[in-house]
């Protein structure tokens, strides 16, 4: 160390170097000298203390020291010690040192360099305890590193969480939610000249989910949303927004002609078979569009909404293009839908009755009920006017229902007037004839046994019919009521529902009926379906009859019972009571029994 300096009394210098040690000691700083030459140090005692070295010698070699330096901090303590010589300047330098009782212990150096008496390059410095300091420190940088973590695991679920809440985990694409966002906010977008919006439907995703479990509709979605995607650009959006649906924004693409040609990609390719396993399946889509240009109003998805409703009307696995006249008759077609669903409880629909007469003797066997709306503004309408809406609306069962149960009325009417009602036809939809709850629906009516029949058309049994349909008809059979094929011939021929159903009777067709006076081979095609119908011991009704030479060539052909225009027009409930009435009379008279549906019976029953 330097010599002192003069002027201080030696008491002074004594005093003043009591109390810097007092100072030392208090801090625990080791204060320390070194030659380098002589590779000596000179320690205090609070550096034998750091080092924990128990021996108190001021004079040690820098061997204690560089064995007590922790291996790994070898090179950089060394190399700041050379720093510090080579420059001759100050030294300042952090390391680990190993005590003897194995603790670890951080100890932070700084020194000075100075050349002694004789010119020896040296040091002198002083070391203290940093551990507490540096543990701290590693535990503030590992709290630091955990919460920079966190934020970012929570950064992802959040990103996660918004990004599951716009889209659909099947199949990846946004759903309604995010659709709905941006398609306002691309009408919204200036730069923006046309855009239009694409509805589609697939077509066969539900048999192909029955058939083939939920796997292989997954496997069905998944690759039309994937060819959806692949067949737009990526300014383009698609989501999917229902169970088969989805919905696609094309932005700019210019004229109609481009759109067309776009949606037929979209088209065929939602049209190639789907493969699954080793299975293809078969899928296709119903698609509507609507275009817009700058600045139009219209809701486009609306828009494509009516124009996929049309195309599913028209048959599926089509591509419709809204109109504005679209619009309206599908307005005009929402609101008879309307008025027709409260039609039933209105009491609106009623039944008028075509009699059916035994071919031979002309006398009524049966009267068919053919359903009447009863319109407040537009006066009676016959089916033609409103069985097409109602059957796209799911309406017709409850229009069944309610002719049903008006002839059961007037049939008990009938009784209790002292007629002797015929057998009466309803006509029954297929949906209905699918319906679980059909013959729960029925017992609750109360029906006399033999007194009603249902007519059911002829391709109900030709698309395959289900476990539920085959119950419902046994059911119904069951229950005293005959089962009728309506329209016979007038589809494919279908000598397999004969065979299954077993029917109590089967009505040929009108257009084959009219054909029986001008063709030969009517006839005897006509005559033909009667053999079929007599070997399964299948009664034959011919409708449509309107001539009196019909009635005898089908009397002729074999036929038992004639329906028509020649026998009677369909004619209100109160009209038929009469003409039963006026039957009875006669029957009462004639000793042999035998009404018969004369000819002043026939011109009192109105046409309709
Ligand atoms: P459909 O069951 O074949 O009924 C016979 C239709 O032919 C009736 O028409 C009847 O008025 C008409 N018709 C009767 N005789 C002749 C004839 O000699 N010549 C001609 N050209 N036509 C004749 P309507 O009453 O307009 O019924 C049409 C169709 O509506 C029915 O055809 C039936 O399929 C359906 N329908 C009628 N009422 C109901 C019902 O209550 N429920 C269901 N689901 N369908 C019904
Ligand atoms: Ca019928
Ligand atoms: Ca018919």
């Amino acid at each position: 160390m330097a010599e002192t300096t003069s002027g201080r009394s030696e008491e002074e210098f004594q005093d003043l170097l009591r109390r810097l040690e007092l100072a030392l000691e208090a801090s625990q700083i080791g204060v320390w000298q070194h030659n380098v030459n002589e590779q000596e140090l000179l320690w205090d005692q609070q550096m034998h203390k750091l080092y924990g070295t128990g021996r108190h010698n001021r004079r040690v070699s820098s061997n204690v020291w560089f064995k007590a330096l922790h291996p790994e901090d070898h090179e950089s303590a060394i190399n700041d010690f050379q720093i510090a010589l080579e420059g001759k300047g100050f030294y300042n330098s952090q390391f680990r040192i190993i005590l003897p009782s194995g603790e670890v212990r951080h100890l932070r150096s700084r020194a000075h360099y100075y050349e002694d008496a004789d010119g020896a390059p040296s040091f002198i410095g002083a070391e203290w305890d940093v551990t507490a300091d540096v543990l701290l420190n590693r535990e503030l940088t590992s709290q630091k590193a955990i919460a920079e973590a966190r934020a970012v695991a929570l950064e992802q679920s959040r990103a996660r969480i918004e990004h599951a809440a716009d889209h659909d985990y099947l199949t990846g694409l946004p759903n309604r939610r995010y659709f709905d966002r941006r398609l306002a906010e691309l009408r919204n977008d200036a730069s923006i000249e046309t855009l239009a919006v694409l509805h589609i439907d697939l077509v066969g995703f539900k048999e192909i989910n029955d058939k083939w479990g939920h796997a292989a509709g997954d496997a069905t979605l998944q690759s039309a949303a994937a060819r959806v995607s692949g067949a737009i650009t990526a300014n383009d959006i698609v989501a999917r927004i229902g169970g088969d649906e989805f919905v696609a924004a094309l932005v700019n693409v210019g004229n109609a002609e481009r759109l067309e040609a776009i949606v037929n990609d979209i088209f065929w390719r939602l049209r190639r078979e789907v493969r699954f396993g080793n299975e293809m399946l078969k899928i296709g889509a119903s698609i509507g569009v609507a275009m817009s240009e700058a600045g139009s109003t219209g809701n486009l998805l609306a828009e494509s909404d009516v124009a996929l409703f049309q195309a599913k009307k028209l048959g599926r696995n089509r591509v419709e293009f809204f109109t504005p006249k679209l619009q309206s008759d599908l307005q005009a077609e929402r609101q008879l839908a309307d008025e027709l669903r409260l039609a039933p409880v209105l009491c609106q629909i009623e039944p008028f009755y075509q009699i059916q007469v035994d071919a031979r003797s002309r006398r009524i066997v049966g009267l068919e009920a053919l359903a009447r709306w009863r319109h407040p503004e537009r006066g009676l309408l016959s089916p033609i006017a409103f069985l097409k809406v109602a059957d796209e609306y799911g309406l017709t069962a409850e229009i069944d229902v309610a002719v049903l149960k008006r002839a059961l009325a007037d049939r008990s009417d009938w009784v209790s007037q002292g007629l002797l009602p015929p057998r009466i036809a309803v006509n029954i939809s297929g949906r209905r004839l699918a319906d679980p709850d059909l013959i729960e629906g029925l017992r609750a009516l109360r029906m006399p046994r033999n007194a009603i029949a249902f007519e059911l058309v002829e391709t109900i049994f030709l698309d395959a019919p289900d476990d539920q349909v085959l119950a419902n008809i046994a059911g119904i059979k069951k229950m005293g009521i005959d089962i009728e094929i309506d329209d016979f011939g007038s589809g494919h021929a279908s000598l397999i529902g004969l065979v299954t159903l077993k029917p109590k009777r089967l009505k040929i067709d009108r257009q084959l009926v009219t054909a029986v006076t001008v063709s030969d081979e009517q006839r005897r095609l006509v005559g033909s379906i009667v053999d079929i119908a007599r070997a399964l011991n299948v009664e034959v009704v011919a409708e449509g009859v309107e001539t009196e030479e019909h009635a005898r060539i089908l009397a002729e052909l074999g036929c038992d019972e004639l329906q028509g225009y020649a026998i009677g027009y369909p004619a209100l409930g109160s009209e038929v009571a009469a003409l039963l009435k006026a039957a009875f009379v006669m029957d009462k008279n004639r000793p042999t029994g035998g009404a018969r549906a004369t000819g002043s019976a026939r011109r009192r029953s109105s046409r309709s």
